[in-house]
């Protein structure tokens, strides 16, 4: 049975699934709410796909990434720069569904929607750059100039996109919009806790004249959708981003295909002396508690020089009291609840064990039902738990050193690599730490947290392999053909 998306009011949303561009009823028409993570209304409903209905999405896949692939790239741009268009007008609406669904402030969600166009519009340009490199063969001895050779760069086929809950909007953006401006056709599993913004977002695709087969949304559980989907031979590419446990299962069953792995973080910041305090205190303030601390590269640690730590506390604490918790769509507010209760205890047990191993809460912590108060820890020691495993919560673990290396060894001291900042210190070690912390981005004179959207974004060890950022996902969703032409 085909239905409509239906359109949306601001209160509550409804969707069917999307399969190849068409807006259908899962297979065995299972449908779910989706929940406020702020007050438990239900803010919207969706279909539960199953195994069938992720078949019958790589079925029109298959159609859809033959005709995709023979559009002309030119062609391909203007229908996404047309989704942009529309995405943009639309980014006051998808704000309203990310806050609600998401419970981040409404701020934030405008934040987020707003950077979609031009996402979209990043893509769409290096979908039409897919440049080869000629080959210059009669350097090789024993060929000659009777031969030409060239590399041309080409589609995947089908790449599955499966995207974690923290936002919504700009990860699944990073993931279908250079799919479909490099050629090929895209089956999205957004998390389950956020399948509102992913099918509003296809909406905006679709309506912009994405052919048929290109495009499909298949919301439900990540398990059962996402075994099926990442062994599925005829997807030749994973783009997956959310937690280092998931993604492990991934790698282990995906067999022969291309995979993108974004997965978890402890990012550091190191505070040196010669540090702007007041400079570096409001970026921890800020990137400590965003979307309540549920950011890969949330400051999760700062790591301070002892000679400075008391100034930078000083600082830090009465903008860390400014944080207004509370209603997600209410003015004024900078602190929403985090995802579910569940996960908001997992935060409040992780404070509450570093504590009761000797590190001392100078604020916050404190939870009440979804929502924990912004906290900042001190003491910490880096083997802690609350160092080493990724808090994804409203809270800041300092520790302190006595010198640059031990600063640079307890940055690299988790099994984590995402992104790492660097405040203060002599021009000798932002070179030295540029160098030896083991990241994926590194930021002289700020915090992890930033990123522009056409960057190479990607971590190292635990954190994954890849690199995400327009143009480094259209390369990674394309490969590379070697042509030679015999004379
Ligand atoms: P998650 O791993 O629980 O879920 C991510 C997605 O995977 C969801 O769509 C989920 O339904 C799906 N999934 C679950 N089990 C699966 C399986 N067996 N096979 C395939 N898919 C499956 O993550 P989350 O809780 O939604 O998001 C938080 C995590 O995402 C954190 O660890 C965070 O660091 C990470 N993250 C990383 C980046 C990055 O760029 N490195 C960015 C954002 C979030």
């Amino acid at each position: 049975m085909s239905v409509e998306s239906t359109s949306v009011s601001s209160d509550r949303v409804s969707f069917g699934l999307v399969i190849g561009c068409e807006w259908r009823e899962a297979a065995d028409g299972k449908r779910t709410e989706v929940r406020s993570p702020f007050d438990g209304r239900t803010v919207g409903e969706v279909a539960v796909a199953s195994t069938l209905d992720v078949m019958v999405a790589v079925d029109a896949a298959e159609a859809g990434a033959a005709i995709w692939r023979r559009t002309p790239a030119h062609e391909r741009a203007v229908i996404l720069n047309r989704a942009a268009d529309i995405a943009e007008q639309r980014a006051d609406h998808i704000a309203a569904i990310i806050s609600a669904e998401n419970g981040k402030p409404l701020g934030e969600a405008y934040g987020e929607a707003r950077r979609s166009g031009a996402i979209i519009r990043l893509s769409a340009y290096e979908g039409t750059q897919l440049y080869g490199d000629s080959l210059p063969l009669d350097a090789n001895p024993g060929t000659g100039q009777d031969k030409a050779g060239f590399t041309l760069r080409q589609p995947v086929g089908i790449v599955a996109a499966i995207t974690p809950f923290n936002y919504p909007a700009l990860l699944v953006l990073h993931k279908v919009a250079p799919a479909l401006a490099s050629g090929n056709a895209v089956i999205l599993k957004p998390a389950t806790t956020t399948p509102l913004t992913a099918l509003a977002l296809a909406e905006a695709f679709i309506d912009a004249g994405v052919p048929e087969g290109v495009l499909s949304v298949l919301t439900g559980p990540g398990g059962l959708l996402g075994d099926a989907l990442v062994t599925d031979p005829r997807v030749r590419k994973i783009s997956f981003t959310g937690s280092t446990g998931v993604g492990e299962r991934i790698a282990s069953i995906a067999g022969v295909k291309k995979l993108s792995l974004e997965l978890g973080a402890s990012s550091p910041t190191l505070i040196l002396p010669g540090a702007d305090i007041e400079k570096a205190s409001a970026a921890v303030a800020a990137g400590g508690y965003v979307n309540a601390g549920q950011v890969c590269i949330s400051v999760q640690r700062v790591i301070v020089h002892r000679g400075i730590e008391t100034d930078f506390l000083d600082a830090l604490l009465p903008k860390v009291a400014e944080i207004r918790m509370g209603d997600p769509s209410a003015e004024g507010t900078t602190l929403g609840p985090l995802i579910t209760e569940k996960e908001a205890t997992r935060v409040e047990k992780s404070i509450e064990q570093a504590v009761s191993e000797g590190a001392r809460l100078l604020t916050g912590g404190e939870r009440d039902a979804t929502f924990v108060s912004p906290a900042v820890v001190t003491g910490v020691d880096t083997r802690q738990k609350l160092a080493q495993d990724e808090l994804f919560g409203p809270a800041v673990a300092v520790t302190t050193v006595d010198d640059f290396d031990a600063g640079i060894d307890a940055a690299n001291g988790t099994a984590y690599g995402l992104a790492a900042g660097v405040f203060g210190g002599t021009l000798s070690e932002g070179l030295c730490a540029m160098r030896e912390i083991d990241a994926g981005s590194i930021h002289l004179g700020w915090t992890p947290f930033w990123r522009a959207d056409l960057m190479p974004y990607g971590g190292l060890k635990a954190s994954g392999y890849g690199k995400e950022g327009v143009r480094s996902a259209v390369e990674e969703m394309t490969e590379v053909k070697t042509v030679i032409m015999h004379g």
